[in-house]
C-alpha cells in the first residue's frame, strides 16, 4: 500500500461570510482514509519511511481522542503490521478508541509520568525479541510531520491561482505544532511575506505553544524568527478538550448552515477562536482560509454524548 497516493489536493471553495469577512475552507477532513485529517498527511510520510526501514511494528502515542494514534493503527493493520499505542487515559469509548480496537492495536495505559519510560521499555522488549519496531512522535512532531504541511503550502498556492485570489490570512487548529510549522516554512521557502498563518491553540499556552512551533521550523529549515509565529492562546477555553457554549452553538451552525462537521476539541474551537480574532482584531472584508484539519469521528462523539 502506497499511503503518498492517498494525498491529492482537497476541496478548498467559498464557505461563506462569517465575522465581515469572506471565509473559504479547505477539507483536509475529506482526504481518502480512515476519516483523514492532518494527521493522514503527517502519517503518509511516516509509513514511507517505515515501508523503507522495513519494520514490522510501529509505536505511538496518544489520549483516547486522537486522531493521530486512529491513523496509525489502521495503516499498520492495512499493511499488516502490528501497533502498539501508548495513553494516558483509561479507555472511554470514543470512536477513535474503537476503531482502535478494531484494527487490532494493542493499547498500553499508564499514568503521564511514566510515558517516556514505557516508551523506552517497549522498544527494547520488541528490539529483545528481534522485532524491527518503528517510534511516531504523538501527534505525527518531528522533521517529517512539519514536511507534511510544507507541501499542503504549495497546494493552497494551486488553490489560490485556481480561485484568482490570495489569502492574507490563514486559520487552524494548532496543537503539537508541525502543521503550522510546516505552513510557515512553506510560507518562508516561497517569501509570501504578505500572508500570516495564525495558528489557534487547542490546548497550549504561551510561551510554550509558539516556542515549540519556532523550535519545529528551526529544525526543519535552520532558522525561525519570532514574527513569524502567530500562536494565539486566547481561546483555549481552559485547555485541551474544554469548550465554551460559544463552540457547541457554531458546530450546530456550521453544520446546518455548510453541512460541515466541525469539533469541540480542534476545528470547532479553532473556527470560534478565528472568528474571535478577525473580531478582535478589526479584520474585515478579507479574503480568509479556514484549513479544516479533520476529527470527524470527535463531531460524533460529540453528538452522541451532549
Ligand atoms: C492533531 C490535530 C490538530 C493539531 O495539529 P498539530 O500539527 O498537532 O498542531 C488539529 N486538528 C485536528 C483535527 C487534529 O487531530
Amino acid at each position: 500500500m502506497n499511503f503518498l497516493k492517498l494525498i491529492q489536493p482537497t476541496p478548498t471553495y467559498y464557505l461563506g461570510e462569517e465575522a465581515n469577512n469572506q471565509i473559504y475552507i479547505k477539507r483536509d477532513d475529506l482526504l481518502p482514509f480512515s476519516y483523514g485529517g492532518n494527521k493522514l498527511r503527517k502519517a503518509a510520510l511516516f509509513f514511507e519511511d517505515l515501508q523503507k526501514a522495513d519494520s514490522d511494528y510501529v509505536v505511538t502515542y496518544g489520549s483516547a481522542s486522537s486522531n493521530h494514534c486512529r491513523i496509525v493503527a489502521n495503516m499498520a493493520a492495512s499493511i499488516g503490521i502490528k501497533c502498539v499505542i501508548i495513553s494516558t487515559e483509561k479507555g472511554e469509548e470514543t470512536l477513535s478508541r474503537l476503531l482502535c480496537k478494531q484494527f487490532g492495536s494493542e493499547t498500553v495505559v499508564v499514568p503521564v509520568e511514566r510515558v517516556h519510560t514505557t516508551i523506552e521499555k517497549v522498544m527494547q522488549d520488541l528490539h529483545s525479541r528481534g522485532c524491527r519496531p518503528y517510534f511516531i512522535q504523538g501527534g505525527g512532531h518531528g522533521n517529517l510531520g512539519t514536511r507534511a504541511y510544507d507541501l499542503a503550502y504549495d497546494e493552497i498556492k494551486n488553490d489560490e491561482e485556481s480561485l484568482g485570489l490570495t489569502f492574507p490570512y490563514i486559520f487552524h487548529a494548532s496543537g503539537t505544532g508541525t502543521t503550522q510549522a510546516g505552513l510557515i516554512c512553506g510560507k518562508l521557502r516561497h517569501h509570501d511575506d504578505f500572508r500570516k498563518i495564525v495558528g489557534i491553540s487547542i490546548a497550549r499556552a504561551n510561551p510554550y505553544g509558539g516556542q515549540v512551533i519556532s523550535d519545529s521550523v528551526s529544525d526543519y529549515i535552520g532558522h525561525c524568527a519570532s514574527a513569524d509565529v502567530i500562536f494565539s492562546d486566547a481561546y483555549r477555553c481552559g485547555g485541551y478538550g474544554k469548550y465554551d457554549p460559544f463552540v457547541e452553538k457554531t458546530i450546530d451552525r456550521v453544520m446546518t448552515r455548510y453541512g460541515v462537521p466541525l469539533d469541540p476539541t480542534y476545528t470547532g474551537k479553532a473556527f470560534c477562536g478565528m472568528l474571535r480574532y478577525l473580531t478582535e482584531h478589526e479584520i474585515c472584508g478579507r479574503n480568509i482560509l479556514f484549513l479544516h484539519t479533520g476529527g470527524t469521528p470527535l463531531y460524533h462523539d460529540w453528538m452522541v454524548r451532549r
